[in-house]
């Protein structure tokens, strides 16, 4: 009895939060599977009939399906930015696709913001990032810098598929933007030689941790970068679409198999070892499918790189056995940001920064009868379009400059804009709100390769061999 008591005496005299072991154990396992480029209608559990995803769609029955989930940019790199700090990513300067710039430190996730495993650290998680950082290729910005605790993966923003083409050895070998997309894997510090199809190695390292590391609370952020191009497929995958004709499409589908028996492997270990209902699950993509290059985004506007709703609106799903909902699907517009959100809520840890998400489990649960968000926003600074949805009513202005209002209850495709001007002044009043709280981009993207490279004619020059 004295034994127990001391402690508690010393914790009630110098107030340390008691934690019981109790408490430790239920800190539930978080796992972000992100894909890259997938369209809203690239999953069965969207309706897709032709492009088979059982694992995914195991996913969405054992759990919640998003049907209004948004990225928070329409291309990659902002939208991973937005996710893993949980903030819109304008409000840091992340406006832009970064460019692969090793030596400059100011090109990638500014240093002052949290990341979600940074923050997950708080309450003793371990973390793994594993597959495309697109977050800053200094060495102040990487993984292991920003709260990972293993990486295995690239750090720029696109990269082949097939092993037999990662030539480089390392960053001092890269001469170009599209070089970086040639490198061997990095497996945290160090460059490995990988054999297997891109995809599955990711796959295989991300059921690797969880085997290692599955008796105290991790976080996996496995972001895959398929479906994204270039289009590169092993026959393993291709031959289960032998019904689809054109090449991009049989290609895309085949990636997109590759990814589905990766989540296939990591349910199947998460039920081995008894803690999928200790363990959120969430899949979604970064931003809409590009169709030019095989993505299907259904009967969605548009598609990447735009704010019409084939841009933004992604498949979206989150599995948590026995504490949110099984098989239903959630209307209410949602945002990746909430992943942040619910991650810190649930790890009962708190954010750094303001975030701009919410902690999802209590709408899922019907705790919280209201929608999550009175508003969500969206901004392509280079293009000057910007969206604003409030309700079912969203307005736009798009990358032609255009403007309208859509009732996407009525009119999902963006077909109709609507002649409602007291609408249109209230919705831009806003979104002009919201906007004065942005800063303008921090760095220079992709667009701006060309320029960067004569403002920086070293850029590629004495870069260390790591
Ligand atoms: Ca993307």
């Amino acid at each position: 009895m004295e034994s127990k008591l001391i402690p508690l005496i010393f914790a009630v005299i110098f107030c340390i939060p008691i934690k019981t072991k109790a408490q430790q154990i239920n800190k539930p396992n978080i796992i972000i599977i992100l894909t890259d480029d997938q369209g809203y209608g690239d999953v069965g559990f969207n309706g897709n009939r032709q492009l088979k995803t059982p694992n995914l769609d195991r996913l969405a029955a054992n759990g919640t399906i998003f049907t209004n989930g948004y990225a928070s940019y329409a291309v990659c790199g902002p939208s991973r930015a937005g996710l893993i700090t949980g903030r819109y990513q304008d409000r840091f300067g992340y406006s832009r696709n970064p460019l692969f710039a090793p030596k400059d430190s100011t090109t990638g996730l500014p240093l002052n913001e949290e990341t979600l495993a940074e923050a997950l650290k708080k309450g003793g998680y371990k973390n793994m990032a594993i597959g495309k950082w697109h977050l800053g290729a200094h060495a102040s910005q990487r993984p292991l810098k920003r709260g990972f605790d293993e990486f295995f993966g690239f750090l720029s923003g696109g990269h082949k598929y097939l092993p037999e083409q990662l030539t480089r050895n390392d960053i001092s070998e890269v001469n170009s933007q599209f070089d970086a997309y040639n490198t061997k894997l990095l497996k945290n510090n160090t460059r490995v030689d990988e054999t297997a199809y891109l995809t599955d190695a990711f796959s295989r390292e991300a059921v690797n941790f969880v085997e290692e590391n599955h008796k105290k609370p991790f976080f996996l952020y496995l972001a895959y970068n398929a479906p994204h191009a270039p289009l590169q497929a092993t026959e393993k995958y291709l031959s289960r679409h032998p019904t689809i004709k054109n090449k991009d499409r049989k290609t895309y589908a085949a990636m997109v198999s590759a990814v589905d028996d990766g989540v296939g492997l990591l349910l199947d270990k998460l039920e081995e070892l008894h803690i999928e209902k200790n363990t959120i699950v969430f899949f979604l993509s970064d931003n809409g499918g590009n169709e030019s290059k095989g993505a299907y985004n259904g009967v969605l506007r548009k598609g990447k790189g735009s704010l019409h709703e084939g841009g933004i609106r992604v498949p979206f799903a989150v599995q948590w056995p026995g504490k949110i909902p099984k098989g239903i699907k959630y209307e209410n517009p949602i945002i990746a940001l909430d992943i942040f959100a619910t991650a810190i809520a649930q790890a009962n840890v708190s954010s750094k920064n303001t975030i701009h998400g919410k902690d999802l489990i209590p709408y899922l649960n019907a705790d919280k009868k209201e929608a999550p968000h009175e508003e969500l926003y969206w901004k392509m600074y280079d293009k000057q379009s910007y969206a604003v949805r409030k309700n079912n009513l969203k307005f736009i202005k798009n990358n032609k400059g255009e403007i309208g209002i859509y009732d996407l209850s009525k009119d999902l495709s963006e077909k109709n804009a609507l002649k409602d001007s007291s609408t249109q002044k209230e919705l831009k009043r806003l979104y002009s709100k919201w906007d004065s709280l942005n800063i303008k981009p921090m760095f220079d993207g992709l667009r701006q390769n060309k320029a960067y490279n004569l403002k920086h004619p070293d850029r590629f020059k004495n870069v260390e061999k790591y």
